[in-house]
């Protein structure tokens, strides 16, 4: 069969899916989950065989190679197994991974890896258990830290932890999580705040650019040697510590050093929507092209039609919530 790119408007090629499994989440982050959510369930959208219909296209037709399961928070579908066989028995699926708020990964991060998952990326915003939980609306820090390790333990590796840092918030807990990632040998990667969501209207004043965050750790880290970027093009260091221990720090700095030229993302949520942009606003649904069963020339025609919609850069302010997107 001839592999066909997927291509978008400036001729970026597609390899990489993030499908948000569910608007559903188990926490309220303040800078993430809108209160209007707050009930949503973890029940309907994309079934896992029409997942793993559609990903198989993508992967046999159009060449893509990675997919990450987000939400919401994945582990709120109740059919996240049946979805990680269906996808990972997919050949030519090199990369699957997940990002998860860490809470329930003490109890099935064995069963996730074992149906075929890869790897994780976890939510950790403080190791401050107050402040976790003014930040999350959940007091659960030591459960999402249960889950790192059980994580490491079931080889969902690498771990790496994602921290959206916030002025006012946990700027000053840049530190403590570095000596975790030292202690743990996971890479911690600090985000910069998207002017989207909750705190959309507040962004220029809880907003840290990577310069501040990387200033905020000189008291802890001794020397920077660059890695090479990652493949979601985090700026990413080995640090010495001045302790003398080492660790993994990533910047993701969509705001102050957008990476959009190297976009290769496709993003599609739980109800069909399609966003070409985690920003910009949703281009079409594949819903119908999916249901009752895969309509390839329908389902291309969708995406086409919005990778032509897919902007050179991300807009400056957000459209939609990253909860219900996907981050
Ligand atoms: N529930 C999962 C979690 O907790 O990681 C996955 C979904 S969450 C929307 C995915 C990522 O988006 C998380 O790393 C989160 O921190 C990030 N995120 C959410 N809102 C953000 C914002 N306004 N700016 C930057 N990152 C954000």
């Amino acid at each position: 069969m001839t592999q066909t790119n997927m291509l978008d408007v400036t001729d970026r090629p597609i390899r990489y899916l993030r499908l948000s499994l569910t608007e559903a989440c188990q926490m309220r982050c303040v800078y993430c989950r809108p209160a209007f959510l707050t009930g949503a369930r973890g029940g309907g959208g994309l079934a896992p065989k029409e997942i793993g219909s559609m990903v198989r296209h993508l992967v046999t037709e159009h060449g893509l190679t990675k997919v990450r399961l987000t939400g919401g928070d994945p582990t709120a579908r109740a059919d996240l197994l049946d979805i990680i066989r269906q996808v990972s028995r997919i050949q030519g699926v090199g990369d699957l991974a997940m990002t998860t708020n860490g809470l329930t990964l003490a109890r099935h991060a064995a069963d996730y890896a074992a149906a075929g998952l890869g790897r994780v990326n976890i939510s950790l915003d403080s190791l401050d258990r107050k402040r976790f939980a003014d930040m999350t609306g959940v007091d659960g820090m030591d459960r999402v830290i249960a889950g790192i390790d059980t994580a490491l333990i079931a080889g969902l590796t690498p771990v790496k932890i994602n921290t959206v840092v916030l002025r006012d918030g946990n700027l000053a807990d840049l530190p403590a999580l570095v000596d975790f990632a030292a202690s743990r040998q996971v890479e911690v990667r600090f985000i910069e705040l998207m002017p989207m969501g909750p705190l959309g209207d507040q962004w220029a004043d809880r907003y840290v650019p990577a310069s501040v965050m990387r200033n905020r750790l000189e008291s802890v880290v001794h020397c920077w040697e660059p890695l090479p970027q990652g493949s979601d093009s985090a700026l990413r260091y080995r640090v010495t510590l001045r302790d003398g221990r080492s660790a993994c720090i990533g910047f993701i700095t969509p705001m102050s050093c957008n990476f959009c030229s190297a976009c290769n993302r496709l993003r599609i949520t739980s109800d069909g929507s399609v966003y070409p942009c985690l920003m910009d606003q949703p281009r079409g649904s594949i819903m119908h092209a999916v249901r009752p069963r895969l309509d390839t020339q329908r389902f291309d025609r969708v995406l086409e039609q919005a990778l032509q919609d897919k902007a050179p850069e991300h807009p400056t302010t957000g459209f939609a919530v990253m909860t219900q997107i996907g981050g």
